[in-house]
């Protein structure tokens, strides 16, 4: 699976965010959102002429203060050419060249990714001349272009695209493949040290992408499973991971590359955004994906306590709320296989198929005791559902109106496949089709 991860870089206010949420918008929107987490939102998959990749907004992880602007966007710039797929080097066309940008190009120009400069405010033919200045930045043709207006982002789009590997291609590896991530801190590295163990594990290569990311397989009840891009976490690691911005990168190569996903959320520092962002992250993916709380050995307890913070961490993730929550000690191996344990249930699940007339037999009454509502005078009659994928797994429903029903009936239909059926960590698609 190639990663086709897309850093933007660029000054403040050239119109990064514009850009980002432009081509979010192109997308279809099929993922449920962690409330509250969608508003600065800095990294989503995108999608373009069947073409799959994801988007990075640096300009998201930019400190506040005027100081430290320069130094950070620098070292993002530096941390893009080494772990993005590509680079979109955004300028601002009516403010022309500034000295920041000469820095940035100082630093892209050590590359050798594909790199596209960006001019963007060419609202209009007008402006197309203002492009030319920005060849003098030394990084091939300047592409103009409207973030705000959409102009020309189409054709950016397809050449940003042109090399990207289309959807669908898969490693050679068969074992399943599972990724540790986190915040910075919350024990990744613990975690798979403890994991391996012992163990003689085997190290393998996968040539083909940018940092050769190098996998490790540890053996559990008879079965081998690949730990994903765990190099380094395993090794001493660079300043550079602590940095909010290079373990988002790390997060999403990490999750694209993965089958089931193992996020671990820290139990004395509790759950923040940036938690919520990487659980958003593995459900658009729509990775399978198991919870570990780590650091549980820390936290004082008394009987309720696994329960009253689990309730806490359920009502945080919002739609989610279906992620198996495991309880965790990196450090002492408390309910460590566990992770293994669940990782596998979680895998088998989404590959899980019910049969069309067990789905029907079940689900058909539910739908005529409660069947949906219409916001037009025509009423909506739903025929039969059938899983038509696994994987994630989807489920059509067929109907005569698919494009009248609500989205709360959609979350009516997917809690009721859930309550049957289970489907513990796996993201479920629901689609009206018309019969
Ligand atoms: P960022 O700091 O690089 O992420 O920049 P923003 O995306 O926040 O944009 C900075 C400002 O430029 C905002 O006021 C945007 O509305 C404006 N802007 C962004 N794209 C365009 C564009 O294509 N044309 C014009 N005229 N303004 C734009
Ligand atoms: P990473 O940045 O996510 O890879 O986190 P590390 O594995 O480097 O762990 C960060 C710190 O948390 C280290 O000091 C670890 O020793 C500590 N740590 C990790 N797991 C546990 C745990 O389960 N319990 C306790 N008490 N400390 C832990």
């Amino acid at each position: 699976m190639s990663a086709n991860i897309v850093a933007i870089v660029g000054r403040p206010n050239v119109g990064k965010s514009t850009l980002f949420n432009r081509i979010l918008g192109i997308r279809e929107a099929i993922v449920d959102d962690v409330p509250g987490v969608t508003r600065d939102r800095k990294y989503a998959s995108a999608e373009w002429a069947g073409k799959h990749f994801t988007i990075i907004d640096t300009g998201g992880f930019v400190p506040g203060s005027e100081d430290q602007i320069e130094v950070a966007i620098r070292e993002q710039a530096q941390i893009a050419i080494e772990e993005a797929d590509s680079i979109v080097f955004v300028v601002d066309a009516v403010d022309g060249i500034a000295p920041m940008d000469r820095l940035i190009a100082e630093v892209l120009r050590k590359s050798r990714k594909p790199i596209h400069v960006v001019v963007n405010k060419i609202d209009s033919a007008k402006r197309e001349l203002l492009v030319h200045e920005f060849h003098e930045l030394g990084l091939g043709d300047p592409v103009p272009l409207s973030a705000l207006g959409g102009r020309s982002v189409g054709d950016f789009l397809d050449l940003l695209t042109q090399d990207f590997r289309q959807n669908g291609v898969t490693e050679s590896d068969r074992r399943l493949r599972i990724a540790i991530v986190g915040k910075p801190n919350v024990g990744k590295s613990s975690l798979v040290n403890t994991l391996l163990g012992k163990q003689r594990s085997v190290v393998s290569h996968l040539p083909g992408t940018t940092r050769d990311p190098i996998d490790s397989v540890v053996r559990y009840n008879g079965e081998e499973l690949t730990l994903v891009d765990t190099a380094g976490l395993r090794k001493k690691r660079r300043v550079t991971e602590s940095l909010e911005f290079y373990s988002a990168l790390r997060t999403l190569r990490s999750i694209e590359r993965a089958d089931v996903v193992v996020i671990l959320f820290d139990a004395e520092r509790g759950v923040d955004k940036q938690d919520l962002h990487i659980v958003q992250t593995a459900m658009e993916y729509r990775r399978g994906t198991v919870v570990a709380v780590n650091k549980w050995d820390l936290v004082e307890k008394d009987t309720g306590t696994a329960r009253e913070y689990e309730l806490a961490i359920r009502s945080l993730l919002g739609l989610h709320d279906f992620l198996p929550i495991l309880f965790i000690s990196a450090r002492t191996g408390q309910r460590v296989p566990k992770v293994l344990d669940m990782a596998q249930s979680v895998w088998q699940q989404q590959n899980r198929t019910i049969g069309t007339s067990e789905l029907n037999g079940t689900l058909l009454p539910l739908i005529q005791e409660k069947p949906p509502v219409s916001p037009s005078p025509k009423e909506i009659k739903i025929k039969y559902v059938t899983q038509i994928r696994t994987n994630p797994p989807m489920f059509a429903f067929f109907c005569n109106e698919p494009k009248l029903v609500q989205e709360h009936y959609r979350r009516f239909l997917m809690n009721a496949i859930r309550s049957h059926y289970g489907f513990e960590g796996v993201p479920l698609g629901v689609v009206f089709k018309r019969k």
